[in-house]
């Protein structure tokens, strides 16, 4: 262990870390395996992954059918591009199965490697849609404040957490920010989307963007009609909608996509994470019949953004066995089972111990917030580091979580795979009770 810690330090740049704190105390957690729900570390800690890693590992560890679908179209072609007029079987199935899955009247699907890009892809493809249609004034992008979309260009200036912008300067222009749902309520987001059209006018904006439901911001459940009042608000204005499903797509929140909790149907659909169930990159964005048509009808020559890995044929392969065991073990009414009894023992803690504020959950996506008043939801001063406390209690009762500290949060975030029991939800939620407990 000592001997990976030091080669850690010395030679991984991580991920959306602290690479002084990395220096300074070196890797925590250093993960051999994983089955299950369960993770195990190199000194044989086992793990409950509440978080199914990055809400991504939906149908749960250690797979041998997938491993086995990798291997086998590994053999028969690893890789093969998708540019111009070369196809392959894999993605051909798998875009057909996505479409036939999808919410109705989205059914051609963009491949990409993750989140970030389906994200960028969304972006230039409206921005596309657009000025193919003589409209290039159309170009500016609407997002949520405290959503989360990714790192590239586009999705970083999509990102509402200014952190996110901070660290590289400004990505791209023309990005605006409306308020969440989330603790305005509906009437006052919609105002807020409203303001921002109208200042910047509604002739300069291509599309909006929103998670369904936030995640990375601290899983955010908007009101039950946000988004359809979205919906209007788009087509009065002639805005587009996009849904970032990175997250809420695949069975995370008891539905196939996110937006059928909803009831609207977005005009692009960006997926990722769950899809491959995180055993391979791969995400895409899907598009509605309707912009299909004009790009069909109207872009002209070639349409000059593609990845190398733009549907990938292994990726492919891994996706068509993950959707089907999805669908083969009911993981979709699974999450939505075990999500409502997720949510009873959130409420059943909050009721013993008195730093919870607000609890939920939808489907297998939820959140505790802990608050020093729950009377008045006062915040913890963030010196009292109650996230970091909380978490590494969790860690040591044996459990994987992210807190969310934006803004003074302490959010106490979980998405565990879709295979989750009721006994390991009970086994979950008592260690959840022990670690708060302790800390109070
Ligand atoms: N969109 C959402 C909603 C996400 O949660 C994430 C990642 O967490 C992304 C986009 C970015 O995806 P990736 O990290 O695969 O690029």
């Amino acid at each position: 262990m000592e001997k990976l810690i030091e080669l850690d330090k010395k030679h991984f740049i991580h991920p959306t870390s602290s690479i002084q704190q990395q220096q300074e105390n070196g890797a925590k957690i250093i993960v051999d395996k994983g089955e299950g729900i369960y993770i195990t570390d190199v000194n044989g800690n086992v793990y409950i992954d509440a978080m199914s890693s990055l809400w991504n590992v939906n149908v749960g560890h250690g797979r041998e059918e997938l491993a086995e679908a990798a291997a086998e179209q590994m053999k028969k072609l690893a890789f093969s591009s998708t540019f111009s007029t070369f196809s392959h079987k894999p993605a051909i199935k798998l875009a057909e199965k996505i479409a036939s899955i999808a919410p109705e009247g989205l059914n051609a699907v963009f491949f990409t490697s993750g989140g970030s890009e389906s994200n960028d892809t969304a972006i230039k493809l409206v921005r596309h849609y657009w000025r193919i249609q003589d409209k290039p004034e159309r170009r500016k992008i609407i997002a949520l404040r405290r959503g989360y979309h990714g790192v590239a260009a586009a999705s970083t200036s999509a990102t509402g957490i200014p952190e996110f912008w901070n660290m590289a300067g400004n990505m791209m222009t023309d990005f605006h920010h409306a308020n969440t749902p989330y603790e305005n309520g509906t009437d006052k987001a919609i105002a807020s989307l409203r303001q921002v059209i109208e200042a910047e006018g509604a002739e300069t904006i291509a599309a909006f963007i929103a998670e369904p439901v936030q995640g990375a911001g601290g899983v955010l459940i908007p009101p039950v009609n946000y988004f359809k009042e979205v919906r209007k608000v788009c087509d009065e204005y002639g805005i587009l909608l996009i849904a970032d499903e990175v997250i809420t797509g695949f069975g995370r929140t008891g539905t196939m996509f996110g937006v059928e909790n909803w009831g609207v149907r977005p005009d692009l659909l960006s997926f990722a994470k769950g899809v491959s169930s995180g055993y391979v990159p791969l995400g895409g964005v899907i598009v509605s019949d309707e912009i299909y048509n004009i790009l069909k009808e109207k872009s002209k020559g070639t349409l000059f953004h593609g990845y190398t890995y733009s549907g990938h044929p292994t990726a492919a392969a891994v996706a068509l066995k993950n959707i089907e065991i999805i669908e083969r073990e009911g993981l979709v009414d699974n999450a939505r089972k075990m999500g409502d009894e997720l949510l009873k023992g959130f409420g059943r803690i909050k009721e013993e111990l008195d730093i919870i504020g607000d609890v939920r959950a939808i489907g297998l996506l939820g959140a505790i917030e802990l608050v020093e008043d729950p009377k008045t939801n006062k915040r913890f001063s963030p010196d009292l580091q109650v996230s970091a406390k909380v978490i590494e209690a969790l860690h040591n009762r044996g459990v994987i979580c992210r807190a969310v500290t934006y803004e003074g949060t302490d959010i106490i975030c979980f998405a565990p795979p879709l295979i989750m029991n009721l006994s390991q939800v009970d086994s979950l939620i008592e260690r959840v009770y022990g670690a708060i407990k302790e800390i109070r």
